[in-house]
């Protein structure tokens, strides 16, 4: 990106300007139509396009980009009432896409209370009392995170601390680690819980000295209660996904390759953008586990809905489990649990058998594997696939592919398998990962060096909620493989780590062409879709421990601006 060909490229883009300010918009071939109906100027606009052009502005019709070169060039090409809006000095990249994450998961999450961080359980109950405050009686009000190690009173809560705050709505609200829960006394009587009530297997009911139940709770005996909790309508869920989308927008994303819907999502979205309710794009990938597979199988893959704010593009299964559940298939033994390599969740000839459909049908395939053994498993599986017919020549992917084979790492490229890969799933792993696998299997380990060096590209995702949303902290990791605190010092095996251009590239460009959108987003070029990121300092040219601090000042998606800051100059 900096290299000195840039300004020559802009002065290049100049003369084109003129031609188009001329003759009108390539696109449509002339015409009053053609003319730009908002522009972005005096910005610095890294383009991604393969020469790496800086330009200065862009200028956008019908959703798309009509032109990108200077200032004067874009203004040009404003027709009559085009919106106008001065960067001054901004830094503009491509739209950020996550490439994988839980769109929904994390929409959902978002009706409970968020309570990490709070630091008593009187600020907990205070939350629980607003939250009342806005739902009608009866009502659940769902929390998670507490955690009475932080907070100054370090003792259980219990239901009659939460009961005065809300008499009428059950309350149930999760530990941080999922394993315990206290509920106020409506929910234990919603649940059917009382002094009578045995401690199921796997759980314990807490009980006072006269034999009550405290309404803490522990593993099985929170599920008689969550089991009890009504799961979102479709309004609801819509609502969660609106505002879901207000968030990711403020971070800077454009869209998300989401892994596993179902059906019942699917449609979803389709009322939501239909009626243009969701500005915000979604990739889906189906849940390959799921029942009525074969009939979406039959149906086909849906290409381009409502303008290219959603697809549904392929379809996600399961290898194997995950590293911190020492679930993860294995080739040796885990170094911390001789005698255990993990776990295969599906039979690989019931993998390939399905993956195989897929293929023939025209779906692209996305596959969870972490472990060295799943890698190798799913890259047989598709080395086998491909080896039959072309399908609709689809790369498949590899969803994750934390810890590779050496001898593997090369198959990727070979075979056109995209690795997809969580950048700050290696900075949240690295302080144990070694004890996992040992010092003799790192190099295979978040390889993302050794991957780009055998001719892989790598899309970047975050698998939100998971990790955090935020783009821009999967950058970071990316480019330092440190922690937020800046540890280890130098990075965490730092001979794996990406430059900020490689880093951006793969949350934009990578991320469109892993999914075969590379001709339509990705880049800010004529033609394509007219997504944009508005940064507040130059994220090209920054520190990598600045990186994180770097405001999102708007979200363009087709043209039009979704979330501005209130800093934004325009
Ligand atoms: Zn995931």
């Amino acid at each position: 990106m900096r290299r000195g060909i840039a300004a020559l490229a802009v002065s290049v883009l100049v003369v084109s300007a003129s031609v188009y300010a001329v003759g009108g918009g390539p696109m449509t071939g002339g015409g009053p139509e053609a003319a730009a109906t908002a522009v972005f100027y005096n910005g610095r606009i890294y383009t991604m396009d393969v020469d790496g052009t800086v330009a200065e502005a862009v200028a956008v019709a019908d959703g798309r980009i009509l032109y990108v070169g200077t200032s004067d060039g874009a203004l040009a090409a404003a027709g009559p009432g085009a919106e106008r809006f001065d960067l001054r000095g901004l830094t503009v990249i491509p739209g950020l896409v996550d490439a994988h994450a839980h769109f929904v998961g994390y929409a959902v999450s978002r009706a409970a209370l968020d309570l990490r961080g709070t630091g008593s359980f009187e600020e907990v109950s205070e939350m629980v009392r607003s939250e009342v405050a806005l739902a009608h009686r009866g009502r659940w009000i769902t929390g998670r995170g507490w955690d009475q190690n932080d907070w100054d009173r370090k003792a259980f809560p219990r239901r009659s601390d939460i009961d005065p705050v809300s008499p009428g709505n059950p309350v149930l609200l999760t530990r941080v680690c999922g394993h315990a829960a206290i509920a106020n006394s409506k929910a234990l009587e919603a649940a059917g819980i009382g002094r009578d009530t045995p401690d199921p297997e796997g759980g314990k009911i807490e009980r006072d000295q006269a034999g009550e139940p405290t309404g803490i709770l522990f593993d099985e005996a929170v599920s008689l209660v969550r089991d009890v909790v009504p799961s979102l309508t479709r309004e609801e869920k819509k609502k969660l996904m609106i505002s879901a989308a207000q968030d990711c927008l403020a971070a800077g994303l454009t869209g998300t390759h989401e892994m596993g819907i179902s059906s019942e999502t699917a449609g979803i979205y389709r009322e939501l953008y239909e009626a243009g309710e969701l500005p915000f794009r979604i990739t889906a990938y189906f849940d390959g586990d799921a029942e009525d597979l074969d009939s979406v199988l039959a149906a086909g893959p849906a290409g381009s809905i409502a303008g290219g704010m959603f697809s549904l593009a392929g379809v996600k299964f399961y290898g194997d489990g995950s590293l911190g559940a020492r679930s993860a298939a294995m080739l040796e033994d885990y170094s911390d649990d001789p005698g255990n390599r993990g776990i295969i969740v599906t039979d690989p000839e019931v993998l390939y058998e399905r993956i195989s459909a897929c293929h023939r049908s025209g779906f692209q395939v996305a596959t969870h594997a972490i472990g060295d053994r799943a890698n190798r498993m799913v890259l047989d599986i598709y080395e086998r696939v491909l080896a039959e017919g072309p399908g609709a020549g689809l790369r498949h992917r590899v969803e994750h592919a934390q810890i590779l084979s050496p001898v593997d790492i090369g198959r990727f490229a070979a075979l056109g398998v995209i690795p997809s890969m969580q950048f700050t799933h290696c900075t949240s792993d690295m302080p144990w990962v070694a004890d996992r696998i040992g010092e003799g299997r790192l190099a295979g380990a978040y390889a993302w060096r050794s991957l780009i060096s055998a001719g892989s590209r790598i899309p970047g995702g975050s698998d939100y909620p998971v990790e955090s949303i935020d783009p821009l902290l999967g950058i970071y990791a990316a480019v330092t493989r440190q922690g937020l605190d800046g540890l280890p010092e130098g990075g965490w095996m730092p001979e794996q780590r990406l430059t900020i251009e490689e880093a951006v590239r793969a949350f934009t460009l990578d991320a469109a062409w892993a999914a075969g959108q590379a001709g339509d987003r990705g880049s800010i070029e004529k033609g394509k879709m007219a997504d944009l990121t508005i940064l507040d300092a130059d994220l090209m040219e920054a520190e990598p421990a600045d990186i994180p601090g770097i405001e999102i000042v708007a979200t363009v998606i087709a043209g039009r601006i979704e979330f501005k800051a209130e800093k934004a100059p325009f």
